[in-house]
Formats: structure tokens, sequence, C-alpha cells
């Protein structure tokens, strides 16, 4: 089998100067290909030039332009009337939420959503909110009739306000939720008065590798949060899109919870400079974290039960612990990251070549076999 994976989109990589590596820095190795996560990746050259010629404003004052225009793209993009840039994904998905589930009231998903699991109880904590989940057996796909049967009224039981989906789904293996399915629930919901959040983290890998636009997932939803800070390279970053009136109490909510940016269009620009150079080679890390999982799957084909549709690999370490095949592949010169008792995970992303994910993938194959 041919171990290489063809680059459609190259990229600056290799002339990256020292102190800007694409592996840790200082790391105990530096030549480890560190597949942790694809919030690893680091700025380019290039981005970084984006960022030092931006104009910016003091965003409080209304006044960063560079910001206003991310807000006003990324809307644009999802088919919504506004957006608000916030630091991170988890602040988004915060505010996300909190404009559709009242202190008190029940938020249903997935008992792996990054939401419940990945935000340290921040819904609950800071908002008050109860949350009840349904279970995938780890593909992160429900069914409808699972929702829909979560739906069913009592009028003496809590209140049930939104549903939250996530696409692509992080600890379902990067997996893709069908627009079928996702107009399905929505439809249901709709039918209940039931409002919808989607987590987009990742919805751009999902957007290339359906081809379906952005804006027909984005209009079966009353609140998205989308992130540049994970595959598209920008080092932060997240966009809420909603209507003009939810944004608005969104940009306040934000104001108190110390969200709000002065000159952060520096920052802004770096996920502008990723839109427009780095969405379309998102195809790239998915081809070689198809390279990997074919390396995996050739070995150990019990760790890999769902291949990756995207850029996430999620592995099953049968009789040994993740943790313990995290340190057996550090050992080796691979970096996982441990997302379960006996699961870990890796992830393509443009800061690791080709060539270095189908090394990874001979290398877990290996650890993984027998
Ligand atoms: C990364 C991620 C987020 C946001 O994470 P931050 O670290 O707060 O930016 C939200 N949802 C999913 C599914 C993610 O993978």
């Amino acid at each position: 089998m041919s171990s290489a994976v063809p680059i459609k989109h190259p990229i600056e990589r290799p002339s990256l100067p020292d102190g800007m590596c694409r592996r840790p820095s200082s790391g105990r190795n530096p030549d480890m290909i560190d597949l942790r996560s694809d919030t690893l990746t680091k700025p380019t050259q290039a981005m970084r030039a984006a960022m030092a010629s931006a104009e910016v404003g003091d965003d409080v004052w209304g006044e960063d332009p560079t910001i206003i225009e991310l807000e006003r793209r990324t809307a644009d993009l999802l088919g919504h009337e506004a957006g608000l840039y916030c630091p991170t994904g988890t602040m988004t998905n915060l505010l996300g939420v909190w404009l559709l589930v009242e202190r008190g009231r029940e938020l249903l998903c997935d008992e792996e959503a990054h939401i419940i699991r990945a935000e340290v109880g921040g819904h609950a904590d800071l908002h008050g909110i109860t949350t009840r989940t349904w279970t995938t057996g780890h593909t992160g796909i429900p069914s409808v009739a699972t929702i829909e049967d979560m739906l069913s009224v009592n009028s003496g039981h809590v209140d049930t306000q939104a549903v939250a989906l996530e696409n692509t789904h992080n600890f379902g293996g990067g997996s893709v939720l069908p627009v079928e399915l996702l107009e399905q629930v929505s439809q249901l919901c709709a039918d209940n008065g039931i409002r919808r959040h989607l987590d987009g983290a990742r919805l751009w890998n999902a957007h290339v590798v359906t081809g379906v636009p952005l804006d027909r997932y984005g209009k079966l939803f009353d609140t998205i949060s989308i992130c540049y800070s994970k595959g598209l390279g920008a080092p932060v970053g997240s966009v809420l899109v909603s209507d003009a009136e939810r944004i608005a109490k969104a940009r306040k909510h934000r104001r108190a919870m110390g969200g709000s940016w002065r000159q952060g269009g520096m920052l802004a620009a770096a996920a502008l400079y990723a839109l427009d150079n780095h969405l379309d080679r998102l195809t790239d890390d998915h081809a070689a974290a198809a390279a990997m999982a074919a390396e995996i799957l050739q070995r150990a084909p019990q760790a890999l039960p769902n291949p990756p549709q995207t850029n996430i690999v999620v592995l099953r370490t049968g009789n040994r612990t993740g943790a313990e095949v995290a340190e057996l592949a550090q050992e080796r010169g691979v970096l996982v990251s441990v997302v379960g008792t006996r699961v870990v995970r890796a992830v393509s992303h443009l800061g690791i070549s080709g060539e270095d994910c189908v090394e990874a993938g001979r290398i877990m194959g290996e650890l993984l076999a027998g």
C-alpha cells in the first residue's frame, strides 16, 4: 500500500523559522508527531503578517473594523443576521445555550457532547441550566426517535427548552451528522416549540467533506458556535451567530463574563486569513487522517470500530488503558490525547504532514495490534 498522501493545498510548513516550529518547542522531544488536537496549530508566517497589518479599534466602542468584518462574514456564511466574536468556543457555546435556555430549565444533548464533557460544568454553574442526555454508542449520531421520546411532555417535569447538536462530533470521532437528520431534528423541535443550538466547532470540516452549504446547516439552528482555532489554524477565537436581537443580548452578557475585546482585530485578522486560505485545505487533513486510519486498520482493526470521516481518529485501546497507550506512543515519538479510560484520540491538522500521519498510524497500529 502506498503511504503517499496527496497534498492538494501545500502549506508553508517547512519554511517556518526557529521558534515557530510545528511541534512543541519546549517538549521532551522536538521531533514528536503531535496529534493531540487540532487546537495545537500555530499561526503561519503569512497569517502573522495579516495579523500585524490588521486595522483595529476599540471593540467595546464598536470601532474595530476587523472584528466587525469577521462577525459579518461569519453570519453571512451561516445565513444568520449577526455574529459575536469570542475568545473561545466554550464562551460561544455558553452564550448560545444561555440565549435559549433559562435558569432551572433543561437542555437535551448527547452524553459525549463537548458542552457536557469538556466545558467544566459552566452551563450549570454560571447559568443554572439542567441537562438530560442521550447515548449513541460513541458515534455521536443520535436517532430522531430518541430525541422525540425525550421531548414527550409531562407538565410535572422540568421544562425542556432546547436541543443541542454537535457537528462534527468531537468524541464521536469527528463524525458528520447527516444534514437530513439535522433537518428532521430541527423540524421536530420546531413542531414542539423547542429551540436549537449547534456546537459547530468543526462545522467547517462537515461542510468540506459533504459539500453541504454552510447556510443550509445554519438555517436549521437558532444559535451556532463555530471555531477558528481548530483546523482552520487561527491562534484564538470562535464566533456565535444568531438573529440581531439575540446577538445584542449576548454581546452584553459577554461583557459581564469578562469577554469583551479592545483591539482584538489583530486576532480576528487571523480568523479572516484562515477563512480565505485554510478552509479548502481541510481536505488534506481528512486525507491524512484516512491514511493514518488505513495503517491502523491493517494492523489493529479492533482498535478502530468507527473509521474517521474527517480529521479525528478515535482509538479503542483494548486491554491497556488509554494512558498506558499514550505513554507507549510517546516513547515512539507520537503524542495522542487520552479521552476515556480505554480511548485515545489522534487529530490531523495543518501543523502535521501527511507523511507524519502515515508514520503515526503505523506506530499506533503496531502498539494496538494483538
Ligand atoms: C474545541 C471545541 C469547542 C470549544 O473549545 P474551546 O477550547 O473553548 O475553544 C467546543 N465544541 C467542540 C466540539 C470542540 O471540539
